[in-house]
């Protein structure tokens, strides 16, 4: 996956990322000898798990981990278990001369910023064949192997549509937290279900971790960065917005009072109705079809759905739209990473409770 042409082995055969003091490390074993001694010297340990293809949703997490920790480690590993066999593992963007370039350009800005406690320490690469040491057990529902499974969240929203995406994350995040043994655990609320199943995974088999949620991340017009979107391209891209767009409408629909689902889910599926009538109107030249998998109103610590938001207790609301590729395109015409496949996006505003 990731190639070493960017960092370079000192004389003592360690790796670590030009001109800075990031080390990379690409075994479990490396990982190992690198956390005893901070162990013993009771130094904190972060750790920022990732997929790779960095964007600034990531450096926000890296940067908050920075600030309460000694040390941050930052794992990127595309974990062929979370993907469905009809999934995007073999064109999922892999950009590690960027990341690594981005990850040692954040490190000296954390260097210049006089109020964090650490700095990078690590990039944790490893291998398929280190992190599934009795082998890759396969993609399949019912493959056999070494699996965490916290259901039922787990089978809920993404799962159902991804049955085994939620058993990939949990079992990879089992084997991070194992490996690294962080203190604390970064992950972003643009994956909200995932930030569930985390927290109820670290609860369950009493991981001595403190999970962390960092805001989601957005581009100027409200779309949640994803390494994804790279496959919109251009005019998929200006639709993309209809997400974040419904759900501020159902936002607003329970700031002014609305507490039925009907009324505060409504507020959303009412606006991709609208979107998608008028994309519908447009030339095949110039549309964007979608299709919405779903919109919920579910509860903040099992995420099954609800009649109406307890104001005491507030709500999630999540969806997901599959944007299709694009009809008729055009000559020249941007269509994204790997010709531009259908991409799902995922998005999710937390309804705060109101005192
Ligand atoms: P990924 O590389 O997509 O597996 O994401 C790694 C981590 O970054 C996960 O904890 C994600 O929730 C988080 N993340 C991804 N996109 C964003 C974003 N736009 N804002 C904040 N965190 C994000």
């Amino acid at each position: 996956m990731a190639s070493s042409c960017s960092s370079s082995l000192s004389a003592g055969g360690l790796e670590k990322l030009p001109a800075s003091s990031i080390r990379v490390l690409r075994s479990v074993d490396a990982l190992r000898r690198w956390r005893r001694p901070h162990t013993l010297d009771q130094r904190s340990v972060a750790l920022v798990p990732t997929m790779g293809a960095l964007h600034e949703g990531h450096l926000s997490l890296i940067r908050a981990a920075a600030r309460e920790n000694h040390h941050v480690v930052v794992s990127v590993y595309v974990n062929p278990a979370q993907f469905g066999i009809r999934e995007d593992l073999a064109s999922y963007p892999v950009t590690w001369d960027a990341d690594v370039a981005e990850l040692v350009r954040l490190d000296r800005e954390l260097a210049d910023d006089g109020h964090n406690l650490g700095r990078i320490s690590a990039v944790f690469a490893p291998t398929t064949a280190d992190m599934y040491p009795a082998g890759f057990p396969g993609q399949e529902v019912d493959s056999k192997g070494s699996f965490v499974t916290i259901t039922p969240v787990g089978e809920l929203l993404e799962g159902k549509t991804r049955p085994t995406f939620f058993r990939g994350v949990a079992t990879v995040c089992m084997k991070l937290f194992n490996i690294v043994q962080p203190d604390r655990v970064y992950f972003g609320q643009k994956d909200v279900q995932q930030t569930v199943v985390i927290k109820s995974m670290v609860r369950d088999f009493m991981l001595p971790i403190e999970v962390v949620i960092g805001p989601t991340t957005r581009a100027d017009d409200g779309l949640a960065l994803s390494s994804r979107n790279v496959y919109l391209g251009e005019r998929r891209r200006s639709v993309a917005t209809v997400l974040s767009k419904a759900l501020r409408a159902a936002e607003e629909a329970y700031k002014s009072g609305g507490r039925d689902r009907a009324v505060v889910r409504g507020a959303a599926v009412k606006l991709l109705d609208d979107a998608l009538a008028t994309q519908m109107a447009l030339a095949p030249e110039k549309r964007v079809q979608f299709e919405v998998d779903y919109i919920s109103l579910a509860d903040p610590d099992t995420m099954e759905e609800l009649k109406a938001v307890d104001p005491a207790r507030g709500g999630i609301l999540s969806g997901a739209v599959k944007m299709l590729p694009v009809e008729a395109p055009q000559e020249g015409e941007d269509l994204g990473h790997s010709g531009g496949p259908a991409v799902r996006l995922i998005d999710n505003i937390i309804l705060k409770p109101v005192a």
